[in-house]
């Protein structure tokens, strides 16, 4: 393992306190022989940066957010197999060990090992030294619109459970950054009938609207019964919505995280002696989902539909933070260098 001398300046922003981000500044560590060295372009802010930021999910402090990167690899490890600097990569959620019972399964979004912090967040910053297996190339030009990647291929996965018909009456529950991402799945989808997608907040549906045409309806208050309903609002307010609108025998999916939730009690009592296929959906599941969902961004996204994304310095972390609930926009994004 060798250690360079001379190390880069880097500029980190750290969450120190429940509330609080602050910038520091460090030498990059040395670069270990299965990491890769990357300059960050840009990140999305996603939910659980939220309440992680919020201290609904608590985490050991000082702690590095952002995970819904894309970077430019600067300088690679000596065992890192494919990367070469120079190229573009997104980022994989999770830690895929290859062999633990679920790996091996075909479940390797909820890998053993991975659950464990062998990587955290850690994208607000200038720079970064990532294990390689995290890394995906990209193949395209590091457009912003492709720190959807992450978000969206964990949609992949949640739609490819819930598996709507083309006939089906759909309504997706929220309207911020996961569900922009069920918003373009859905659009590219032939459907018969347009999907509607809902939220409380009027000023993250108007533009929206707009851009969807005829593929789908943004809309204040679902109406009527749904065939599948896809809760990605976050909060049991979201779910309970979801779980009131969806019909007999239809099918329900949440990618909320309500473990903390004060109340939730509602879920039987909407859910019982209604027949209807429940699932929590997790993570992205199989790796595939990720080059799906880069693949899908870079063919099939429409740059009309960039004015739904707020794009901020990093500089401006910590107010984008404190505005984000009651943002206009469906999604926020962290410009950190040129991309
Ligand atoms: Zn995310
Ligand atoms: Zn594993």
């Amino acid at each position: 393992m060798k250690f360079a001398t001379q190390m880069p300046l880097d500029e980190v922003y750290l969450l120190l306190r429940t509330g609080h981000i602050e910038r520091q500044q460090c030498l990059s560590r040395p670069l270990v022989e299965d990491y890769v060295r990357v300059r960050f372009l840009a990140c999305g802010l996603c939910g659980s940066d939220m309440s992680k930021f919020e201290g609904t999910s608590p985490v050991s402090l000082p702690f590095s957010l952002g995970h819904e990167f894309i970077a430019q690899v600067e300088e690679v490890g000596s065992t890192v197999p494919s990367l070469k600097p120079g190229d573009f990569v997104t980022s994989d959620l999770n830690f895929r060990c290859g062999a633990c019972d679920h790996c091996l399964a075909g479940r390797s979004h909820l890998c053993r090992v991975g659950q464990s912090g062998l990587f955290s967040n850690r994208a607000f910053a200038s720079r970064g030294n990532l294990h390689h297996s995290y890394l995906l190339p990209l193949e395209a030009d590091p457009s912003r619109h492709l720190v959807l990647s992450e978000p969206l291929s964990c949609v992949l996965y949640a739609l490819d459970w819930a598996a709507p018909k083309t006939a089906d009456r759909v309504l997706v529950v929220g309207a911020g950054g996961i569900g922009l991402c069920a918003a373009f799945a859905l659009s590219l989808q032939a459907r018969e009938a347009p999907f509607d997608i809902a939220d409380i907040m009027s000023a993250r549906l108007l533009t929206l609207d707009s851009l969807l045409e005829s593929a789908g309806r943004a809309v204040l208050v679902p109406a009527g019964e749904y065939d599948v309903v896809l809760d990605v609002s976050g909060t049991a307010a979201g779910l309970a919505t979801a779980c009131r609108s969806v019909r007999g025998g239809g099918t329900v999916c949440s990618m909320s995280h309500l473990d903390r939730a004060s109340d939730a009690a509602f879920l039987l009592a909407e859910l019982t002696r209604r027949d209807v296929n429940f699932k929590v959906s997790y993570l992205n599941g199989p790796r595939e989902n990720l080059r799906r969902a880069v693949r899908m961004l870079a063919s099939s996204w429409n740059p009309s539909w960039d004015v739904l994304i707020e794009q901020r310095p990093l500089r401006d972390l910590q107010s984008v933070l404190d505005g984000r609930r009651k943002s206009p926009f469906n999604k926020s994004v962290i410009v950190i260098s040129g991309a």
